[in-house]
């Protein structure tokens, strides 16, 4: 039996084998025009344009197209996809309240679309994998089923917590309006035991299961000790936030005088299996302790900017040999799953007046950061294209109206690409996108859906909202008393502490 895929005759025997022609490949470090031979899920071969022949496979042509490892997201909270254009102008420790509230209405239908929507997104964008850091983690399940459906590689990185941010930060909230609208769930260390076991076991090709702390100081000491006893026992690695803004860095120093990161790794959690979202708030000592222990930590540029949580020193990261990858955080935080823009972000990082230009970041850098080096976060090491490795590709169309005219290379990916240059994405030898045509989900299907259940979830939440706005008050009086003796260089409104400050001669 045959049949006609492309332009190519083929037969059941060859169906397997897929030759992408005519395109311009990332290759040991470089663009150079080549020929990839896919067979089932790996890359057998890298060729010369043409060295191929006329074999009887299936034939993909992109001319005028760039080949590279497709994009890896470091850090989502998939469960976010459908509070897409809620509140996100407050700081992250008022923030986090409006985003739990909204979250107590999901139900497992909600979560089962907002998965599926993310994939999609994720997908559209070029990116074939991503660290889903998922705080309703008793729709487990559901979310599992929807990671396998999606043909992605996914980090699955259940919640857990034991300590409350109004608590450890000593924040002067109204606890009856925080436990009626804007708490998550304490984790039982019972089940948390349970949970891990089954969630080790479901283990596969595409699916690698971790332990997910929501943060080190959100957790007890028999929390910690649990999480490194877990990962021990079966063999798991972690995705955690770290240190995310300076209320959190202020605790964690008076908790652990010799650093977050040096309690980590005196209880065995780091290796080249942890990855740490934001890492913001680092001395030298936690950079050169990440670095030597081979962790990625995973920049978050547009959140970290939204939430006015901080700025990670990018350049300092790097020259401390600290592995990088690249995260869009909550839908409704950064906005959209876009990693050509959160590589924009990362390459202007630092690029502040008088700063010296050959230190800034270079495209490469955030190139290698999204399309490579994340993908550490799950174990495998960097991803490449190279016979042998993984039949995991992105096939991206120069010819599209934001990279036309410009040659094939890391700047102008980085300085001009978009998702709609995202042509085709393989995963694992199998397209998930082709020509633009999503192959997994019924597209039009899933976004009737889920704007069905993001109206759902608004109204369910509407009344919370409207009690968590009798906190900011004292969200205010508490984040003065936070941040005193801080001061940022800035060109926004100073906050009334810092203008007080200031305003009577004291700038430092
Ligand atoms: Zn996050």
């Amino acid at each position: 039996m045959s049949f006609r895929l492309g332009s190519a005759e083929v037969s059941d025997a060859a169906v397997s084998q897929t030759l992408i022609t005519n395109g311009t490949v990332w290759t040991e470090g470089a663009f150079r025009r080549a020929d990839i031979l896919v067979d089932g899920i790996s890359i057998s071969a890298i060729t010369a344009p043409g060295a191929a022949g006329e074999a009887p496979l299936a034939r993909i042509d992109a001319t005028g197209c760039a080949i590279l490892p497709p994009f890896f997201n470091g850090h989502v909270h998939s469960s976010s996809t459908l509070f897409r254009g809620t509140e996100n102008s407050y700081p992250l420790e008022l923030w986090s309240l409006w985003a739990i509230c909204y979250g107590r209405g999901s139900t497992a239908a909600s979560i089962t679309v907002a998965l599926r929507l993310n994939a999609i997104e994720m997908i559209r964008a070029g990116i074939g994998g991503y660290i889903d850091h998922f705080p309703p983690a008793h729709f487990m399940d559901e979310a599992l089923q929807v990671h396998r459906c999606s043909g992605l590689r996914v980090g699955f990185a259940p919640f857990f917590a034991d300590l409350r941010d109004e608590d450890i930060l000593d924040m002067p909230l109204d606890r009856t309006i925080l436990e009626a609208h804007a708490q998550g769930p304490i984790s039982n260390h019972d089940a948390l035991r349970l949970r891990t076991e089954r969630l080790a076991a479901m283990r596969d090709a595409r699916i690698t299961p971790l332990l997910g702390p929501n943060a080190p100081q959100r957790c007890s000491q028999p929390l910690l000790e649990l999480w490194a006893e877990l990962g021990a026992r079966h063999d798991l690695g972690s995705h955690s936030h770290l240190l995310e803004t300076y209320p959190q860095h202020r605790l964690a120093q008076a908790r652990w005088p010799r650093g977050a990161v040096s309690e980590l790794d005196r209880l065995g959690l780091l290796d080249g299996r942890t990855s740490l979202a934001h890492a913001i708030w680092l001395d030298d000592t936690a950079r050169e302790t990440l670095a030597r222990r081979g962790a990625t930590a995973i920049h978050n540029p547009l959140s970290n900017q939204m939430l006015g949580s901080g700025a990670m020193p990018v350049r300092t990261m790097l020259d401390a040999g600290v592995r990088l990858g690249l995260g869009t955080d909550c839908s409704n935080t950064a906005g959209r799953h876009d990693m050509f823009e959160t590589m924009r972000q990362m390459l202007v990082s630092g690029r502040n007046p008088g700063t010296w230009h050959g230190g800034w970041i270079r495209a490469d850098e955030a190139l290698a950061a999204a399309s490579q080096n994340g993908w550490s976060a799950l174990g495998q090491g960097p991803a490449r294209l190279a016979a042998g490795a993984p039949a995991d590709l992105l096939i991206l169309d120069f010819r599209s109206v934001t990279l036309a005219a410009s040659a094939i290379s890391p700047a102008s990916i980085v300085s001009h690409g978009d998702p709609r240059a995202v042509r085709d994405l393989m995963v694992d030898g199998r397209w998930l996108l082709r020509d633009r045509q999503v192959t997994v989900f019924d597209e039009a299907a899933v976004i009737a859906e889920a704007e069905r259940h993001a109206v759902d979830l608004r109204a369910s939440s509407e009344s919370g909202r409207a009690s968590l706005k009798q906190l900011i008050g004292s969200y205010d009086d508490w984040t003065n008393k936070a941040f005193a003796g801080s001061a940022y260089l800035h060109c926004g409104r100073l906050h009334l502490s810092t203008r007080a400050r200031v305003e009577g001669g004291d700038t430092t």
